[in-house]
């Protein structure tokens, strides 16, 4: 049975997501503060597949407690549940980590239907004998760097850096533009799904964390290029 981390601090929708969640078949535990949170998470085996994480809570928020999961290598999927009108919050989630996100409030079908499709990339993740006929890219390499979209990893050499999801979409978008420039809007509007009016330059995150894991000096990049007052442009053979 997949077993579903709810971390939210209004009862009344925590309560009501536990139930329905229960109907459509899943195990799911609520938690109401960030703490809370970590301390099942970061134990050894975490008995769960999936987290649907609040942006405030108590104590610590949200956005504390993905960016902690995922620097101790804490991969879990993520889901998290921002308030509407805030973006900015959509990208500072990614940022952090999380794989996908939804405004409050929310329909219920929205957020299982979410789940499903984050559930299913990561259970994809895990049959390496699914990849490659379900992936139009699987595995690209360039430099002395591989890419496996397959089990969101870039291996340098012998160093492997685990990707959440959205870096991993990122990177394989400039991937399949390579040499053309792509601007930050096209990549806020084909890799985030985002249309709202948000700040372009919060995709700059992304790409300083990209240029650290494929070890491109941000000064003189030879793989993922500025593009001055566009975006990016992906170089998989520098010259
Ligand atoms: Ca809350």
């Amino acid at each position: 049975m997949t077993r579903i981390l709810i971390v939210e601090d209004e009862v009344h929708l925590a309560q009501g997501l536990l139930f329905n969640l229960e109907a459509e078949g899943y195990q799911a535990q609520v938690v109401e503060t960030g703490e809370a949170a970590l301390e099942l998470l970061l134990a050894k085996d975490p008995p769960f597949e999936l987290v649907v994480l609040d942006v405030m809570l108590p104590g610590i928020d949200g956005f504390r407690v993905i960016t902690e999961l995922r620097q101790a290598g804490q991969y879990v999927p993520t889901l998290m549940l921002t308030a509407r009108g805030h973006p900015d919050d959509v990208l500072r989630g990614f940022s952090a980590g999380a794989d996908d996100y939804l405004t409050k409030p929310f329909e219920l079908a929205i957020l299982i239907a979410r789940m499903r499709s984050l559930l299913r990339r990561s259970e994809w993740m895990t049959q390496p004998q699914n990849q490659v006929k379900e992936q139009p890219i699987d595995r690209y390499a360039f430099g002395e760097k591989t890419v496996d979209f397959g089990r969101l990893e870039l291996r340098v050499r012998d160093e492997a850096f685990p990707l959440t999801l959205m870096e991993a979409n990122l990177l394989r978008y400039l991937i399949e533009h390579e040499g053309k420039p792509v601007s930050r809007r096209a990549m806020l509007e084909d890799v985030w799904g985002l249309h709202e009016d948000t700040d372009t330059r919060a995709i700059d995150n992304f790409i300083v964390r990209l240029r650290r894991y494929i070890g491109d000096d941000p000064r003189n990049p030879r793989h993922v290029l500025t593009v001055r007052g566009v975006g990016y442009r992906f170089i998989a053979d520098p010259k």
